[in-house]
Parts: structure tokens; sequence; C-alpha cells
């Protein structure tokens, strides 16, 4: 078993003054913690989080991510919790292992293939110290390495992520070793059988390989020597399974035709123009194959990878590649970002600012943008540049069903959305939502790794107001949809009953009309309309007068016969001109008070008193609705204008009384109530209820219902209240 002396020895050779203390302090709680607890090998818990500090330590990172990966399990798999570290380790390492347990609960909570783009963003999403990414690496490089002792269901689960997460992560950061290995153990373990036949294969030939790559390698040293081209290393490798693997699988060809197959390694000293030296040498002694040849040096791959590949034809007709590259390169070919780790005198104590730190996140970011960008291969540098600015997944939010799918959404994105998102059904039936088990309101937020609950009712309906808090296309066009849908339904029943009012004025049945689906077709055509419904909607819009269906389905002698116009009733006349003006939508001001009440009702939620500024809402079974124009829900309603009508009030000689609720904030003294009370009845105004209260900033708080007949008289009501001393506001109470 390794011992935490191993790991703390090459801290101290690869690192400047480090905090062995710290590392230390870790290993003890780790040890303390972990104690009793045992791997599916048998083996003590603790070898684990032992072999991930020293993966760390061979990386060479800081201290910081040695002691973290000695604690990097505790909060996953103990009791301890992130408070508890906090008051041993401070900030720094909890968030680190706050990353990492959040990283451990997305990994147990998707199992299904075709997500692992969403978790793999989700994860880089999650990650606010690159750290936590090189510390995930060396942990699941770790379980790999040990998952013999775990079933197979387990080990070919776990595999998959591997190659669908953990792997590109590491090659996108530039580090060759580990995600070769990652993706040889995963190779293993979730086709073993194909695994075995190939490596068979391989192992089969392996004398014959090395013998030949043996023999490369001398050519090229007997060869750079004699042309005084200086060499580091000259080095020979078979391919690894795993690519070797995917190479015959994808492009459908025997081992005999892979190009490199084997391939020789040259390290020159730290000067590109040695690797131009070489590659020269390399041509002069053997044919190479024209299409393979890849200048990585001049122009990078964006991993920062950089080398010289060419292929040639060796002796006996076998193809083999070179690879060329500096002692620099080949570092960061092998190591990829921890190579570009700079070390830095850390002053004790301070662990606020690391400029090296700094610019290795830069350098992350950098490498794994890619993974996340939707639009691949379209490189779109203004946008990258944005994107670098902000954090480095500004726009996605991810979030989870509680079966454990990922939902990928805007930022911004509600409960809502993520209802839409799952299903046009689940959003329309939506009623409440659960973050993580907890109650909140539709328009909460959501963030990163929300596990999201939508709760449902069969018979329950989208709200208008839903539409101030969605942000996907899906979600916007589904509520509108509903809304238009259902104000269609609603202006047919409105239309129905206008034309039935009508015909009853024209004595007229309105049954025998509206039945008639042969002469409302007919009627419905007149207009451009296909359908009858078509036509009552049209009604219920405002747009087509009843009067003019009933004189299109009479005949204009029968119309002028039955009309209840020219029948000069006066009574009925005036409110006909109501009718008919409220109908008239172009026309100036329609008149409030119709027929009878069955075409106004006021808003319950301004409740708007007679000479205030209004307006109408056409609306089922209430027939207009008026709002006062100030009214908040006018806006909302201002969006289907095709539903919004003038209206003023009609003049009346009759006084009506309404009540109006008053609030007035005072001075937090006596005699206020009394004081409030005695205005309004000097002005001879009724009081139905007044009550007092003091408000939290120490404000006293009357609220006064009063009877009034106009808004005249209610200004003069407000007025009276302002003026009684210690009042300093007074404002009408909407609903
Ligand atoms: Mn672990």
């Amino acid at each position: 078993m390794i011992r935490i002396e191993d790991v703390i020895a090459k801290v101290e050779v690869n690192r400047p003054s480090p905090d062995i203390d710290l590392i230390r302090r870790a290993y003890l709680f780790s040890a303390l913690h972990h104690r009793g607890q045992k791997r599916a090998s048998g083996e003590p818990y603790l070898v684990h989080p032992l072999e991930v500090a020293d993966i760390l330590a061979d990386m060479r990172l800081d201290e910081v991510s040695v002691a973290t990966g000695l604690l990097h399990d505790v909060v996953e798999d103990t009791l301890v919790d992130l408070d508890t570290i906090k008051s041993y380790f401070g900030d720094e390492i909890t968030s680190l292992v706050d990353g990492l347990t959040k990283i451990a609960h997305i990994s147990n909570l998707s199992k299904e293939k075709q997500q692992a783009e969403n978790v793999r963003k989700m994860v880089l999403a999650m990650i606010t110290d690159v750290r936590v990414v090189l510390i995930k690496l060396a942990d699941r490089l770790h379980n790999m390495r040990t998952m013999k002792f775990l079933k197979p269901e387990k080990r070919a689960r776990i595999s998959q992520e591997t190659l669908d997460i953990y792997a590109p992560i590491a090659h996108r950061l530039g580090m060759g070793k580990l995600r070769s290995e990652l993706e040889d153990l995963a190779f293993q373990n979730l086709h073993p059988d194909e695994y075995k036949r190939l490596a068979k294969e391989v192992d089969a030939r392996r004398p014959e390989l090395e013998a030949t790559l043996d023999k490369i390698q001398a050519t090229i040293r007997a060869r750079l020597t004699e042309n005084d081209v200086p060499f580091v290393a000259v080095e020979g490798r078979v391919k690894r399974l795993y690519s070797l693997w995917k190479k015959l699988k994808r492009q459908k060809i025997t081992m005999e035709q892979v190009y490199d197959l084997i391939a020789a390694r040259i390290i020159t000293p730290n000067e590109r123009k040695y690797c131009y030296l070489t590659l020269s040498v390399i041509h002069d002694t053997w044919t190479p194959v024209p299409e393979r040849f890849k200048d990585w040096i001049a122009i990078p791959r964006d991993n920062l990878y950089q080398s010289l590949h060419t292929s040639v034809v060796g002796d006996g007709g076998q193809a083999f590649e070179v690879q060329i590259r500096t002692e620099e390169m080949h570092q960061v070919a092998e190591e990829g970002v921890a190579a570009h780790w700079k070390y830095k005198e850390k002053k004790l104590g301070s662990h606020e600012h690391d400029e090296s730190l700094d610019e290795l996140r830069k350098t992350v970011e950098k490498l794994l943008l890619p993974l996340v960008e939707d639009n691949q291969g379209d490189d779109d540098s203004e946008n990258f540049v944005e994107s670098l600015k902000l954090d480095l997944f500004p726009k996605d939010v991810y979030a989870f069903t509680p079966m454990g799918k990922v939902i990928q959404l805007p930022r911004g994105a509600s409960p809502i959305d993520f209802a839409y998102a799952i299903h046009s059904e689940v959003g329309d039936s939506c009623t409440g939502a659960k973050i993580n088990g907890r109650i909140v309101p539709l328009k909460t937020e959501l963030q990163n790794g929300n596990v999201v609950e939508i709760l449902t009712t069969t018979n329950s309906k989208p709200s208008r107001d839903w539409l101030n808090h969605v942000v996907t296309a899906k979600a916007r066009n589904r509520i509108r949809h509903w809304i238009s849908q259902q104000q269609r339904i609603d202006s047919i029943e409105l239309g129905r009953k206008l034309l039935e009012k009508e015909s009853d004025r024209f004595r007229v049945s309105a049954k025998k009309l509206i039945n008639d689906e042969t002469e409302m077709k007919r009627i419905a055509n007149e207009y451009g309309l296909g359908r009858p419904e078509d036509l009552l909607a049209s009604i219920g819009y405002g747009k087509t007068l009843p009067r003019n269906v009933l004189s299109k389905f009479l005949g204009a002698e029968k119309f002028a016969e039955l009309d209840p116009e020219g029948r000069k009733e006066t009574r009925i006349e005036s409110g006909m001109k109501a009718v008919k003006k409220f109908i008239g939508l172009g026309e100036d001001a329609i008149v409030v008070k119709g027929v009878d009440n069955f075409l106004t009702t006021r808003a319950r939620c301004c409740n708007p008193l007679r000479g205030e500024d209004i307006v109408g809402y056409i609306s089922l079974g209430k027939g207009i609705v008026v709002h006062n124009k100030r009214c908040k829900n006018v806006a909302q309603l201002m969006i289907n204008k095709d539903r919004i009508v003038d209206v003023e009030w009609a003049k009346s000689d009759q006084k009506e009384i309404q009540s109006v609720r008053l609030l007035a904030t005072t001075e937090n003294r006596t005699g206020m109530l009394a004081g409030i009370t005695n205005a309004i009845a000097e002005i001879k105004t009724g009081i139905r209820d007044a009550r007092a209260n003091v408000s939290r900033d120490d404000r006293g708080l009357i609220e006064v219902t009063v009877e009034v007949f106009d808004k005249k008289h209610l200004d003069k009501v407000v007025g009276s209240i302002a003026q009684v001393p210690g009042v300093i506001a007074v404002e009408r109470i909407h609903a």
C-alpha cells in the first residue's frame, strides 16, 4: 500500500516550499473518517484517496489539490459535512470538495447514454475551479484502474461514462497519457471479448513489431548522428488497443492497412528547427506517404498539441508513423494542461489571488470551450471572446427530472420552461414545482444541477401571466397558442350571446337562426368566413355586427319591418345605441351602461370609479369587462388588441354609490383614526369600515372604506384626508 510519505516526497520534489502540514492534516482527517470502510477489493478505503493524491502529485499540482485529493470522497461517503471541512481546511479546499461532490451526484443520476453530451456540459458547467477537473480525472483514473472487483454491469456503466465524458475532457485538456489509459481501461471493461480478441492478435504480432521498431529506432539514431542533428530521445510504440479498435471499426480496414500501427517518436532539443531538420533526415531515409504529413507545429491542434507527423514506407514495405517534437512539446502532449501549470512561490497565507491559477483557468477555458459550443466548426471569434469575458458557460443551465434525465435550458429558465421541455401536456397542466424536494414559485429561476419535479393537475390551464416567466420559444408558443385558442372559444360564446340578444330584439327565434347550419354558413361566407363558428367568433371579437347578420338572415324588407329602431321605442333606442356603439369598434366611444347589465362588468382587480379613465375588454360570460386604464392587468390584455374596446362613462342622472378602499399612511400617534374619520364625515361622506394598524417602520396605517359617487367625489375625500395633520400619504387600494 502506498504511504503518505511517498506522496509528500513527490510534492517536495515538484513544488517549491509546499505546505506539507496541510497534506498531513488532510491525510489524518481522511484516515479518521474513512476508518473501517473498505473498497470492493477488500482493501481499506483510504487507499483510494491516497492513490488519487499520488496521481495529483505526479501531475505536479499544488498542495491544495493534493490535500483535496485526500479529502475528495469525505463528504460523499462519510458523515462529514462541508461546514466541518470548512472549519478544518478553509474556503478554498471546501469549494473544491463541494465541486467534486456535486459532480459525483450528477454521475450517480445519469444513466442514459444519449445524454452524455448534456452530462459532459453539465459537469463542466459546475466547475468553478480548474483543479476540480484535474482532481476528478485523477479520481476516475484510479477507479478505472481498480474496477475489476466491481460487478460487470457497474463496470460497463462507469466505463461508458468514462468514454463519453472524462476521456473527451482529458483529450481537450491535452492530457494524452491519462486519456489513453482511461480509454484502454474503458474498452477492456466495456467490450471484454473484443478487447481480448484484439489484444491476442496484436500480442501475436508483437515480437515482430517490436523487432521492426528496434530496427527503425537504431536506423534513426544512426542517421541523425551521421547528419549531426541533435536529439534527446528516440522511442517506439505500438498503437494503443482502443484507438486501433476504433480505427479498424471506423475505416473497415485490416491491421496491415493501419499506417500508424507502429510509430517512432523523436524528441528533439527545445528549438523547433531541430524538428524540421529531423524530418528532412527521415524523408531522406525512407519514402514518405504524400498525404500523411501533418505539421501540428506550425498549426497546433486546438488542445495545444504540437508535433510533426509523417508516415513513411519501411524496408519491408511496412508503413509506419514518425512523430517529431521538442521536449517541451512532448511534455504538453503527455500532460496537457498540467504541463502549463506554472510554479510560483506562494506567499504564506495569501490564497486570495494566484496569478498562475488565473492563467491556468484561462487556458482551460479556451481548451474546454469547444466541448460546450453548440455550433461546432463555426469559428465565430467574436462570440468566442465574448464568452470568455463572461463565465465559461453563460448560456445554459442543466437541470434534472426526478428520474435523472438531463434537461438543457437557456439561463433564466423557470420550472414552466422545464415542464414544457418535458412535454407540452406537462406544461399545460402544470400547477406547481418542487426544486430539490422543496415547493417553489413557478417563476423561480432554475440553477445548474436542480432536480425539478413538476406538479400537475388534470384540469388546470396555462395562465397568461406565465408569459412573463418563460424564456424558451416552446413554452412561449404553447402558452400563446393556448390563450388564443381559449379566446376563440370565449369569442364564439360571446358572439352567440350577442346574436341571441339581437335576435330577441327583432323578435326572431335565435335558436332557429343559430341552429340553421346552412343559413349560418351562407352568411359566414358572405363575410369571407368559413364556418358558422367563425361568424360567431367574429361577432364576439366585435368585428361583425349582429344587427347586420340579422339583416342578411331576414332580407332587407323583413329586416326593416322588424327593426326595433323603426318602432320608435325611445327607452330601448337609447339602450340600442349603446350596443351599437359598443360593437362599432372604430367609433369613438361606447357607453358603459348597455341595454342591461349583461354587457358590462367592472373589473374586480381595479374596480374603476365613475369619472376615471377606463378601457373595455371583451370576455366570456361577462361581456365587456371595464378596467381602470392604469390597472396593471390592462398592459397584459393589450396583447389582444382585437378584444379591447373603447368605453366611456354614460351620462347618468342617478347617482350610484360605490365603495372604495383608501389607505392613509400617517405618523404613529394617537387620535389619527379619529382625525381621519372626522375629516371624511365633514364632507358628508359615508364610511363603511375603518381600521388602524402600525407598520414595521413605525408608521400608522389607516384603512378606510368610503362611499363615493364618482372620481370627483373621491378626489375630494382624498384631499380632505391628506389635510389631516400627521397624514403622510393617501392612496387608493385596488383589489
Ligand atoms: Mn473517489
